[in-house]
């Protein structure tokens, strides 16, 4: 239980008053003023948790510690805080200590699969790039929980060069997906370093920069930080909204100024129970992200990181979230739902199904009002035969990158000049008795 004491909100106190009201715009003011501990949650919200509660929590914070910052606080709305979509995200819950058989450290193998340290490269062509190991506030739900907690640092110039000199030994890395932890919390300064270093590179064609600081800190997007960033463009903006209650004046300012900057932004949410696991609320979030200037790209669905348990949900959930937005809204606010596949598997798209049956000439189709109707197929297409030498295609790719022939995967299947008629897991008993 908890207790709305009578007190007034420390909180309101801190916004309001003179001294501190310039500097609760800066965000260097709000990241020493932090909120680590469950006494000053109480003081600065006025609540009280029961003696038992209390110890349960301070248990959980052992385990997975706890910060969030002054502004992301105050969007709180204590007094229903058990469906408050803020406290969710921010608050510890006892049931982070519920670690159930399928939950994993790293579902997603990102250590394995990482070359040198702070480079995860799963997919051909692109790497994540983690550069710093420490955020301004500690989402509840965070995939890369493990980490969390771990002494906060962000790693020395000589460790970021190795990963730096791993993308310039790779000519294949045309993408760079600079993540953490949050990239935001390096000082404009290392920054302008890091991101001239990678822009150097000459077979790096985008960079992008995953990070919450709209939502959890928006003051930390300043004149001089855009002035940096729009320095490196092509250079891409993927933040992470959850909840419609998210967007504020400022975070609208903060991204009207990304945007202003030329920078395309993104989102990426992750489906929460409890959170925004309900259509309506994704609506409307998807929505205020469109007006804003920012694409909706991922929905997640929750991984199976330990201690996020009590926020997933069914995957029939983001079906049917899905089922809602497509064609009932403009598609350009509907993400891509995808499950990040336990064992680095990667991110596998999935979506309600529209082919209801096909023939040789026909295909039957389903919209999203229920309609059925039938797509007649050309009955003359000529098939010609793809030696992937495009340099003698009819088709005009006349660019360096048709030197790249291989293919990979079901699109390997697919293939004309490919022999390959099945893939087959490995240790597979009947292939092994032939
Ligand atoms: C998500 C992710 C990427 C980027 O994937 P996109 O689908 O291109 O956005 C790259 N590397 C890793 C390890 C990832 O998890």
């Amino acid at each position: 239980m908890i207790v709305i004491t009578d007190k007034p909100k420390k909180l309101d106190d801190w916004k309001r008053s003179d001294e501190t009201h310039e500097k609760w715009f800066d965000w260097r003011w709000q990241l020493s003023h932090n909120i680590h501990k469950i006494d000053d949650f109480e003081e600065l919200l006025g609540v009280k948790f029961s003696e038992t509660e209390r110890r349960e929590l301070e248990k959980t914070l052992e385990m997975f510690p706890m910060a969030i910052t002054p502004y992301y606080l105050s969007l709180i709305h204590p007094e229903d805080r058990d469906n408050d979509p803020v406290w969710r995200q921010a608050f510890p819950s006892v049931h982070e200590m519920d670690v159930s058989r399928c939950d994993m450290i790293d579902p997603l193998s990102e250590d394995a699969d990482s070359p040198v340290t702070g480079i995860t490269h799963r997919y051909p062509d692109r790497v994540l790039f983690l550069v710093s190991n420490y955020c301004s506030m500690y989402c509840r739900h965070c995939t890369r929980k493990r980490k969390v907690g771990d002494v906060d640092f962000i790693p020395e110039k000589e460790d970021m060069m190795k990963g730096i000199e791993y993308i310039r030994a790779n000519p294949v890395i045309r993408d760079v997906l600079v993540s953490g932890g949050d990239p935001l919390m390096l000082s404009d300064k290392r920054l302008d370093w890091l991101l001239g270093k990678i822009r150097e590179i000459p077979h790096v064609e985008i960079i992008r920069i995953g990070t919450r600081m709209p939502v959890v800190l928006p003051y930390r997007i300043t004149e001089d930080l855009v002035n940096v960033l729009k320095k490196y463009h092509p250079l891409w903006i993927n933040t992470h909204f959850n909840h419609p209650r998210e967007f504020t004046q400022s975070s609208e300012k903060a991204l009207a100024r990304l945007a202003n900057a030329g920078i395309p932004l993104g989102n990426q949410s992750v489906l929460l129970a409890g959170v925004n696991d309900c259509p309506r609320i994704m609506k409307a979030l998807v929505h205020k992200l469109v007006k804003n200037r920012v694409r909706p790209y991922y929905l997640y669905q929750c991984d199976l990181s330990e201690g996020l348990g009590h926020f997933r949900t069914p995957v029939g959930k983001g079906i049917e979230i899905l089922e809602n937005l497509i064609g009932h809204t403009s598609g350009l606010a509907v993400p891509t739902y995808v499950i990040d596949a336990p064992g680095g598997g990667g991110k596998i798209p999935v979506m309600p199904n529209y082919i209801i049956s096909w023939s040789t000439n026909k295909v039957v189709l389903r919209n999203y009002e229920g309609v059925i109707c039938t797509y007649k197929e050309p009955d003359s297409y000529e098939a010609w035969f793809c030696d992937r030498n495009c340099a003698s295609c009819k088709l005009q790719l006349k660019l360096d990158s048709s030197a790249e022939t291989r293919s990979v995967g079901i699109s390997q299947l697919l293939a004309d000049h490919s022999k390959a008629i099945a893939l087959i897991p490995e240790n597979n008993e009947r292939i092994n008795r032939r």
